[in-house]
């Protein structure tokens, strides 16, 4: 399978270049030139199959031209390690909990995809030593991308987090693997490591003695494999005794969740449409009505993680629909909520339900509450497991909420990091000195 850049002007890659890179070298995402859809006896299965059955299938569908159905079979199995239970939560409105892994985020799930193929390539094709990872973090995405990459092997990892800035919890998620992980405690902001990550993507030394990689969303083996989980939610509809295509409400942050909810439709996943859930930053929903596309910078809110105001994968989504805004409009609608609004919605959903909801699991929610139609049914993307926002969620519902055993015992951990200042001469001499 031949990936194209959504900007045009990059040579064609093959599925381990895009994984490589990342990015195209013309700055543009890469796309699948076709998206395959599995058998007739597979969807006929599906609600028969397991997590891990389903997955395999939809992966071989995806790869399956570049990788041997054994080998995907094996990176699928070794990414899920835990499940994605679909749990009911009113009528007609079910919670897709994407929670259950490692680091208590969906993120988990193209993080370890992505440590799993970038591994297989580089085994297929080690020339000399390992490839190194780095990643700049503001906290969710270090712990998803050093978690899912801890003990893989041909891969070191680096994380550069502003000193100071990340939460406890979220440092910690980081800070305590040792092994292949390494944390650099850097004296300045987040936008301070993704200055030092580029800088040293473009230096001669540093790329003379080390094969570099990024590990961002916008990798094309870190939003597909997001996929897997939509089949695996339909297929719970199905084995909860429900046959019609679901509604699928997805809050929004960076775009690469419910992209990878519209490759699936285009492999042949039963869905009726999806709702994009925002919070104040609503570049997309404005977007949606006036056909007009102005990015803003982000503003800060208690579901911190769609605090974008850029969305990377908004090129995806265009692409895919020729750059049509009316085409769009026709299978996904926007909603935004204020921190006042999802306030509101976990404190009355546990009320009347006992479910508790995390702030970007609320956007999901309350979307579809407000924009399901009379006999539709729908399922929102539970995002984070609440505990992973404490302070937030027991302030709102004036209760302490358990905190799972594996977020537990990141915290009775040691902290390690490697405490850097902002100038890249800094990062430079860190880095040769572990030749
Ligand atoms: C990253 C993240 C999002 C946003 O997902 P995108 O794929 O960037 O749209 C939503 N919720 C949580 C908890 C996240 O960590």
């Amino acid at each position: 399978m031949k990936y194209y850049s959504t900007n045009g002007s990059a040579p064609e890659a093959t599925l381990e270049e895009a994984v490589r890179k990342g990015l195209a070298p013309d700055r543009g995402l890469y796309m699948p030139e076709r998206i395959d859809r599995p058998s007739d006896e597979f969807f006929r299965n599906l609600g028969k199959m397991s997590f891990q059955e389903i997955s395999t299938t939809v992966a071989c569908s995806f790869f399956g031209d570049d990788i041997p159905a054994d080998d995907l079979k094996k990176i699928v199995c070794d990414t899920l390690c835990f499940d994605t239970p679909l749990v009911k939560v009113e009528e007609n409105i079910f919670s897709l909990e994407l929670f259950h892994g490692p680091t208590l985020a969906f993120k988990d799930v193209g993080g370890r995809f992505m440590a799993r193929m970038l591994s297989y390539f580089i085994s297929k094709g080690r020339k000399n030593g390992n490839v190194t990872v780095l990643v700049a973090t503001s906290g969710d995405t270090g712990s998803a991308v050093a978690n899912g990459f801890l003990g893989v092997e041909g891969i070191d990892v680096i994380v550069l987090y502003p000193k100071g800035k990340v939460s406890e919890i979220q440092e910690k998620q980081f800070t305590t693997l040792g092994q292949n992980i390494t944390a650099l405690e850097i004296d300045g902001t987040f936008d301070d490591c993704q200055r030092l990550v580029k800088t040293a993507f473009l230096d001669k030394g540093l790329n003379a003695e080390f094969t570099l990689t990024s590990a961002n969303s916008i990798n094309v083996a870190r939003f597909l494999p997001q996929a897997f989980y939509y089949f695996n939610a339909v297929a719970g509809l199905k084995r909860a005794g429900i046959d019609e295509a679901p509604v699928f409400c997805v809050p929004s942050g960076n775009f690469g969740n419910i992209t990878a909810g519209l490759f699936a439709a285009r492999a042949g996943l039963p869905v009726k449409r999806f709702i994009a859930a925002n919070n104040r930053n609503d570049v997309f929903l404005e977007y949606l009505k006036t056909g007009t596309y102005t990015p803003r910078a982000s503003v800060q809110t208690i579901a911190n993680a769609m605090d974008v105001g850029d969305p990377s994968n908004f090129a995806r989504i265009l692409d895919l629909y020729g750059h049509s805004a009316e085409a769009i409009r026709k299978d996904i609608s926007g909603c935004r909520y204020t921190d006042e609004a999802i306030r509101h919605t976990i404190a009355d959903v546990y009320g009347r339900t006992g479910y508790i909801l995390d702030p970007h699991g609320a956007c999901g929610y309350q979307g579809l509450k407000d924009g399901l139609e009379k006999g539709e049914c729908g399922i929102f993307l539970e995002t984070a497991h609440p505990a992973k926002f404490k302070e937030t969620v027991e302030s709102v519902l004036g209760k302490e909420i358990g905190i799972p055993q594996r977020l537990r015992d990141f915290m009775t951990k040691e902290k390690q990091a490697i405490s850097l200042g902002k100038d890249f001469s800094e990062l430079k001499d860190y880095m040769m000195s572990r030749i």
